[in-house]
């Protein structure tokens, strides 16, 4: 049996967003070095800042500066960073109440081990060295045995405030098609196409999911498929895609390879999108040390008759 298949995948795009006046504040606030909560009309101080209150649903607009001293209401020790995570060595995630403050802020806490951490301990906000109106802006906190520090009483209006902020999101993970379609990958690579029947109802699936969907049971046989086959529908693309190098428009199809009892879908090439058709016999065109075909074009074999593709639709 072949190795089951593993990958690194990585799906990442940049957020971005408009920030209100109240978010404004603060991030260009922790910009100028200066942490600003917001006051509700019963006297709170809540930090992180929002723009409603969170007990009465109220608009709050208030600001007002806390200090960059603080207390850890509870915490946890991390022992792993991971990538992207604001320090590199072991850290605690925290929970600080600043002084000022009522509420406590989410940040991480710089210190040699989890027996240096506890509930009640004082920490001092470590500004980062160049700042850019983000929560980074707060490099980390540390341990500190000063007095509080007192609040400059920042009305936290700036010049040249941040309206918006791109966030980036990213997720890391690993990907194992498991044994099915390791097996289709691996055949793929010798440029053979290779689905799996189904032992009760006898499809040949093509990618094959190692089970039949309609019976239920696991399927092992393989077989091999195409490499010629038959266009059952398609689409015609009009938007050019982000590092993808295809001229628009072009057809994206839904092609039964023969011997195959399942659509695939793959780029249709070599003749004009817009003479592409239901029935159009086609064959893949691989490009060197491609794993998959780049695209399938015309054969120039008469079309398939409708009542040979029309269970695959
Ligand atoms: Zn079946």
């Amino acid at each position: 049996m072949p190795e089951v298949l593993k990958a690194p995948l990585v799906v990442e795009f940049p957020f971005t967003r408009s920030l209100g006046p109240v978010q404004s504040a603060f991030l260009t606030g922790l910009r100028e070095r200066v942490v600003l909560g917001v006051r509700t009309t019963d006297g709170r101080t809540l930090v992180p800042p929002v723009e409603y209150d969170p007990v009465t649903a109220e608009e709050i607009h208030d600001l007002v500066e806390v200090a960059p001293t603080g207390t850890v209401t509870t915490w946890a020790w991390n022992h792993a960073p991971r990538r992207g995570q604001p320090l590199t060595t072991p850290f605690a995630w925290v929970l600080v109440r600043l002084d000022g403050a009522d509420t406590a802020l989410l940040h991480v806490l710089d210190a040699p081990g989890p027996d240096a951490v506890r509930t009640g301990l004082r920490v001092r906000v470590r500004w980062a060295g160049e700042r850019t109106g983000a929560i980074t802006d707060i490099a980390c906190f540390e341990p500190y045995d000063g007095d509080p520090a007192r609040p400059g009483g920042h009305s936290g209006a700036f010049e040249d405030p941040l309206t918006g902020i791109v966030a980036p999101a990213r997720l890391d993970y690993t990907y194992s098609p498991g044994r099915a379609q390791s097996a289709y990958i691996d055949a793929l690579s010798a440029r053979r196409t290779v689905g799996e029947r189904c032992p009760s109802c006898r499809k040949v699936y093509v990618p094959p999911r190692g089970a039949c969907p309609t019976c239920g049971v696991a399927t092992a046989e393989q077989v091999e498929v195409g490499p010629r086959g038959t266009v059952t529908t398609f689409c015609i693309v009009n938007i050019k895609a982000k590092n993808l190098d295809i001229e628009v428009p072009y057809v994206y199809a839904h092609i039964a390879l023969d011997g195959a009892d399942l659509a695939l879908h793959a780029r249709i090439g070599g003749i004009p999108y817009d003479q592409v058709r239901m029935g159009l016999r086609v064959e893949p065109v691989w490009t060197e040390g491609a794993r998959h075909p780049d695209h399938y074009r015309p054969t120039g074999e008469p079309d398939a008759a409708y009542e040979t593709y029309k269970e695959l639709l």
